[in-house]
């Protein structure tokens, strides 16, 4: 449909929607997304930085959500919904999910209905709110267009043509998740410690030269570095986490992947094959009896969980078979092997507040820039779910 098929106004100076998308296209630019967040997320940056939706539409979003749920509820995976709001009626549609295989988001689906509902209503649309729901906020980064881009245009459009105002609610930020989360890629244990060391860019690249002169890691920039020690002062350092990978590894040894490769220095120290294949054994068999530890998923500080696996090792029996010097060194490897294990989560859990700042960073900047100018036919946020009625959908 064309906006000379209706007789419905067309408010808008056909350069303001031209402005508005060249502007925000450029945040498809990786180069000039990733600075512009680092140049926000300074130490001036709120903590809690976001956008939210008026009141109103919170309400309707609400009101909605409600609803949808009634109908079967979507559950906890990704999805969308649409809702058009007419002064007769409302007509709601969804949920729709994703289908990754075609390269299709669930918001597109959302949009595909939406349109052919306005597309129906035709003049009758004019003066309608557009409701469009999706659980984590529409993405700023793929093949094909963005969704977040895809829906600003959309808005611009439908209200071009429809005479229509689009709200767009999210439960979650998600930002750049997936090419950009590789940012923070390099922030391991030991650039976490050297961070942690030092006051500021130029003291920690220097504790980088002293303490990791051979490290396959450059230090990180100033600006990352920058945001990494604002987390860690923040409190992250005594941040309680679970040693539990949060995506759950076929292979169930494979977090003490260090335990071995510590055993195999022992046996570099010219044991014979016969105590080697004990040895292996033993420490086999003591990672495994270990693993509880693991999957209880209790949540401690760093400093307590490598505690608990000194306890652990300590008391742990070997068989009778194992003479003492081969328990000493198994113990010892296990010890290593498990703090190995211990830093490694903390500087993966760190990576991922890490990310989801930057990306609450990009969606919010993203919004106020689109929102600034164009109250007129959109607005974007995240909805204020009410305390406990939607507690697997907070994100922090
Ligand atoms: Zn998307």
């Amino acid at each position: 449909m064309h906006a000379g098929d209706t007789d419905v106004r067309v408010p808008e100076e056909p350069g303001d929607a031209d402005a508005l998308l060249s502007r925000i296209s450029s945040w498809v630019d990786t180069r000039y997304s990733v600075r512009k967040v680092l140049e926000h997320w300074g130490p001036d940056a709120a903590r809690d930085a976001d956008t939210f939706l008026s009141d109103r539409a919170n309400r309707r979003f609400l009101e909605l959500h409600a609803d949808m749920a009634e109908e079967g509820g979507p559950g906890e995976r990704q999805h969308s919904w649409a809702a058009v709001e007419t002064r007769r009626e409302v007509v709601m549609c969804g949920p729709y999910y994703p289908d990754y295989g075609r390269g299709e988001h669930s918001e597109d689906r959302a949009v595909r209905q939406t349109e052919e509902l306005l597309a129906t209503e035709g003049v009758r649309a004019l003066g309608s709110d557009v409701f469009i729901f999706t659980r984590s906020s529409p993405c700023l980064d793929r093949d094909t267009q963005p969704c977040m881009l895809h829906l600003v245009e959309k808005a611009l459009e439908w209200h071009a043509l429809y005479g229509v105002r689009t709200h767009i609610g999210y439960a979650r930020s998600w930002g750049f998740k997936g090419n950009k989360e590789a940012l923070f890629r390099e922030v391991d244990f030991q650039q976490l410690e050297c961070v942690g060391l030092s006051h500021d860019h130029d003291s920690y690249v220097e504790a980088m030269a002293k303490n990791c002169p051979e490290g396959n890691l450059g230090p990180l920039s100033k600006d990352l570095f920058g945001a990494v020690k604002r987390m860690l002062d923040a409190g992250s350092k005594g941040l309680r986490f679970s040693l539990k990978p949060a995506t759950q590894e076929p292979n169930r040894k494979s977090c003490f992947k260090s335990v071995e490769s510590c055993v195999s220095e022992c046996e570099e120290g010219g044991a014979s094959e016969e105590e080697r294949k004990a040895e292996t054994k033993e420490a086999d068999a003591m990672a495994e009896a270990a693993q509880e530890l693991v999957s209880e998923g209790t949540l401690q500080n760093l400093r307590e969980h490598v505690e608990r696996g000194l306890t652990f090792a300590r008391d742990y029996g070997f068989s009778s078979q194992t003479d003492e010097t081969a328990g000493a060194e198994v113990r010892q490897a296990f010890v290593r092997g498990w703090r190995d294990m211990a830093e490694g989560r903390y500087a993966e859990v760190i990576r991922e507040r890490l990310t989801d700042d930057f990306n609450r960073h990009v969606t919010h900047l993203f919004s106020q820039d689109v929102v600034k100018l164009d109250k007129e036919y959109i607005q974007i946020g995240r909805i204020r779910f009410s305390e406990g009625s939607l507690p697997s959908l907070e994100d922090r």
